[in-house]
């Protein structure tokens, strides 16, 4: 799982957009990339850690918006040319997802000559072709979730237009937020939690753009919409690594702690009744794979029921075998 993080607004862009993507880094990452705007864009990208990409940047730089991005590659190797962020023709884009029909597009879009391996850069190609169409990103974004399969998030921005930054979303997790500095795309809330607790979440097909005071949403035929500013009640201490000096190493600290709120909070009277069910899919990446696991031991010991546990990842891929006794569990961050 990827991170996105693009910020524009009154303050110096580089500093805000390193620290917003170390909050992002418990999401795990294989490279980092940083697009910004003085006048032109500018970008720096590199393989592994954080720290690489930073050496790279001098966060003085007169620059306000930027979009950034630590890469979980799906496509293409781990190195600083398939990190992202990817440019062509007037545009450049950080992307989190998975475009599933990327080789059929790449046929249709020849006339570029790409640079990496990835899935992303061919979906850039497209916008930009799609803008060279329109001369309108919105039109162009509106097209290309017609013409795209897969997930997707996205952060965007347009030679013609360096006072703006786009994002559209499908079936990958994105929040805005708004704040007295100026305004964030990101992946997850805790990224924006030490300048905001204000956020709207945006839905499938959505389109935002963002300049250094306002936001503006389109929905997915292009109508500007008024959406729900959500405030955030959470702390930020918990939401980032509290002193730890790895998110994992947090977790298993806080392990007796979760689990007590977690039972303290259960109403037993609510939980669902299994003994319907025939055969539970449990549905989880990484570690919640493995609180499946456990799920699945005491599940089959105590309700005596099948349970199969799945990497959520190939789920979608798979012969799954279902009738409607069968349950399944999602479980995600
Ligand atoms: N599929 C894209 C790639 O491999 C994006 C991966 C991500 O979400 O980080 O570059």
């Amino acid at each position: 799982m990827c991170g996105i993080y693009c910020y524009i607004g009154k303050k110096k862009a580089l500093p805000i957009l390193i620290s917003g993507l170390s909050t992002l880094e418990y999401r795990g990452y294989d490279s980092a990339g940083i697009a910004y705007v003085t006048d032109k864009i500018n970008i720096a990208k590199e393989k592994g850690k954080l720290k690489n990409l930073e050496n790279l940047l001098d966060k003085e730089t007169d620059t306000y918006m930027g979009i950034g991005h630590t890469r979980w590659a799906t496509h293409g190797e781990p190195n600083s040319i398939n990190a992202h962020p990817h440019k062509q023709g007037k545009i450049t884009i950080v992307h989190n997802g998975i475009i599933e029909n990327y080789n059929k597009l790449k046929e249709e879009l020849n006339d570029y000559k790409l640079k990496s391996e990835t899935d992303t850069e061919v979906l850039c190609c497209l916008i930009d072709k799609l803008y060279n169409k329109h001369n309108d990103i919105i039109k162009a974004l509106l097209e290309l979730k017609d013409k795209v399969k897969g997930s997707y998030a996205l952060g965007v921005i347009v030679d013609d237009d360096l006072n703006n930054i786009y994002t559209i979303r499908k079936n990958s997790p994105l929040i805005l937020a708004t704040s007295d500095i100026g305004n964030f795309i990101a992946s997850d809330i805790p990224a924006i939690l030490e300048y905001t607790n204000k956020y709207i979440l945006l839905d499938n097909d959505e389109i935002a753009k963002l300049n250094k005071d306002t936001i503006t949403i389109y929905d997915k035929n292009g109508v500007i919409i008024d959406k729900n500013i959500n405030t955030f009640d959470g702390s930020y201490e918990s939401s980032c690594k509290n002193g730890y000096e790895h998110f994992m190493l947090k977790e298993i600290y806080e392990q007796p702690e979760v689990i007590k709120n977690t039972i303290n909070s259960l109403d037993l009277s609510t939980l669902p009744d299994l003994s319907k069910y025939n055969k539970i899919h449990i549905v989880g990446c990484g570690s919640a794979y493995h609180a499946g696991l456990v799920g699945k031991y005491f599940i089959e010991k105590y309700n005596n029921i099948e349970v199969n546990v799945e990497i959520a990842s190939e789920y979608r891929y798979k012969k799954c075998f279902y009738d409607k006794n069968t349950l399944v569990i999602f479980i995600s961050q």
